[in-house]
């Protein structure tokens, strides 16, 4: 095993951009810690000797996420609060700092940290450039389509009003709804179904964020979303296997569409299982 340079203690918190010294400064969002109350038969999962209980831990990551180029301090904020080292296995909580995608189970991938933050931060923007048509400070509903653990809703629920999380695996919707449950996160709604549909239901949606890559973007997504409102999915570049970030405004004059860079993310499919 490789030991890695831990942070030191005290953080330094004067050589951290703002953003991140100010993420520093915000309590984690968890239960089981520092007091905070465990719902009756479920233990906390608590890795001893290795740190990750710590804010520092995660600052660390923050300030990786800043120097990439993440300026968005909400954002960061809320990269800063999440144990992401929760909705690993424990076996793999070391590494869940690092900017690395990490098995979940059943053949899918908890996304990097800086590729949530980045469609996170893409999000954002998209309600931030309408604000001046008198939105409201905090962006609405948002669909998220492949809930996988459930860390990038957790991160989401920091960010907007409403969080839908659609999974079309049980066994995963299944593994989300007990590692969010004792954050107590009221405004994430977990909902097992096939995500290409959309959820009808909930629109229209201020956002739609896609953790799975498809060979084009649902119709149903697009038709879900409302007048302003922004949709950040991963889609098959042209020719070969590559993918690319996929931002789809939708305006009263129609749909503009941009692609970003390239990205990899686990296959968008279609039904349940
Ligand atoms: N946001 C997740 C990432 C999970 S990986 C996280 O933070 O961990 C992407 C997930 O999309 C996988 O769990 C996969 O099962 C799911 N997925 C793929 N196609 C889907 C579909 N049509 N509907 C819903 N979920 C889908």
């Amino acid at each position: 095993m490789t030991t890695r340079p831990r942070p030191s203690f005290p953080a330094r918190l004067d050589r951290l951009a703002a953003p991140a010294a100010r993420a520093a400064q915000t309590a984690p969002l968890a239960a089981g810690a520092a007091g905070a109350p465990v719902p009756a038969g479920r233990a906390p999962v608590r890795p001893q000797g290795l740190g990750l209980d710590s804010q520092a831990v995660r600052l660390a990551m923050v300030q990786k996420l800043a120097a990439q180029g993440l300026r968005d301090a909400r954002v960061l904020e809320a990269m800063g609060r999440v144990e992401r080292h929760r909705f690993v296995d424990t076996a793999l909580a070391t590494q869940a700092y690092e900017d690395t995608s990490l098995p979940i189970g059943l053949g899918q991938t908890i996304s990097k940290p800086g590729v949530v933050a980045r469609m996170a931060e893409l999000l954002l923007a998209g309600h931030d450039q309408r604000r001046s048509e008198g939105r409201a400070e905090r962006m609405g509903r948002v669909l998220e389509i492949g809930t996988g653990c459930g860390y990038q809703a957790a991160v989401l629920s920091l960010l907007v009003q409403e969080v839908y999380s659609v999974e079309r695996l049980r066994g995963l919707h299944e593994k989300a709804r007990e590692n969010l449950r004792p954050l107590r996160l009221p405004n994430v709604h977990l909902l097992f179904g096939d995500g290409m549909l959309g959820y009808a239901q909930g629109a229209p949606y201020a956002g739609i964020i896609a953790a799975a890559g498809g060979e084009a973007v649902p119709q149903a997504w697009i038709d879900q979303l409302a007048v302003g409102g922004r949709l950040v999915a991963p889609v098959a570049a042209a020719g070969g296997g590559a993918q690319a970030l996929m931002v789809i405004d939708r305006t009263a004059q129609g749909v503009q569409q941009h692609c970003l860079e390239a990205v990899h993310f686990v296959p968008l499919k279609s039904g349940i299982a």
